[in-house]
């Protein structure tokens, strides 16, 4: 089967052929019907498995018939001025958490692309990057935000530039290597930042392997029903 069987809303399937692909990988197909029907995934996937589609094209679907209703408040970038109007924190609908800034921004140009004539605005911060930038890159409206995780703590920590409370998904991609980084300490805080707030948020782990400090994470934050696939 093809991606135009798979159920998606029309812009989604258009982006998804303008991006070049037709048949979903494996993965694709296990987490496409998985996340439309709710649940919480914990897959084992490798870089090239498709994973970051497979977890993105679900997402952004299922979130694009409300698009309008859901994004975030952002100002008019007419007639906003910077220092002037009082500035709009971020509050995304999706946060998706990477190792490395290489793999942030790859992640975000995909989001990107899944993005086009929706109205969701995608954005990435990162460690090493310019905070002060960043800050007014999450203020110009973010829906779909990609981040590192000392950044992604960083920022959560003012309240006034982000806030998880319209929080909807969040993507634990390459588990493992944030965990053998040493990020277990933030990781918990930002899976439980999104837990403190009221709505329902599904939560998804892509690990290539799953050492005990993965099976903690996913045990202690995720629903017990969730979906393994490998
Ligand atoms: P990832 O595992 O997410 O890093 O993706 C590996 C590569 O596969 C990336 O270059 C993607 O653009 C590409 N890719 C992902 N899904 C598909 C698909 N269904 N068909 C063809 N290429 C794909």
């Amino acid at each position: 089967a093809d991606f135009s069987q798979a159920g998606l809303h029309p812009v989604m399937l258009k982006n998804v052929q303008l991006s070049g692909y037709s048949v979903p990988t494996p993965i694709q197909r296990y987490c496409l019907p998985a996340i439309r029907l709710g649940y919480d995934v914990v897959a084992v996937a490798q870089t090239g498995s498709g994973k970051t589609a497979a977890y993105l094209i679900p997402i952004i679907n299922k979130l694009m018939g409300k698009a309008k209703k859901l994004a975030a408040p952002r100002p008019n970038p007419a007639t906003y001025q910077e220092g002037v109007d009082p500035p709009v924190r971020a509050e995304p609908l999706v946060c998706i958490v990477v190792p490395t800034r290489e793999l942030a921004v790859q992640v975000f140009n995909e989001a990107r692309k899944f993005c086009y004539r929706t109205m969701l605005r995608p954005c990435v911060v990162y460690g090493g990057g310019p905070f002060g930038e960043q800050a007014r890159q999450l203020q110009r409206g973010c829906d779909v935000l990609v981040a590192t995780p000392g950044r992604l703590k960083h920022f959560m920590a003012e309240p006034h530039l982000l806030t998880f409370h319209r929080l909807r998904f969040m993507v634990i991609d390459e588990a493992d290597e944030m965990l053998q980084e040493d990020w277990k300490e933030e990781l918990d805080t930002i899976m439980s930042g999104g837990e403190q707030e009221e709505g329902n948020i599904n939560y998804m782990l892509f690990s290539a392997t799953f050492p005990k400090a993965a099976r903690d994470l996913a045990k202690t934050h995720m629903a017990e029903t969730h979906l393994q696939l490998r």
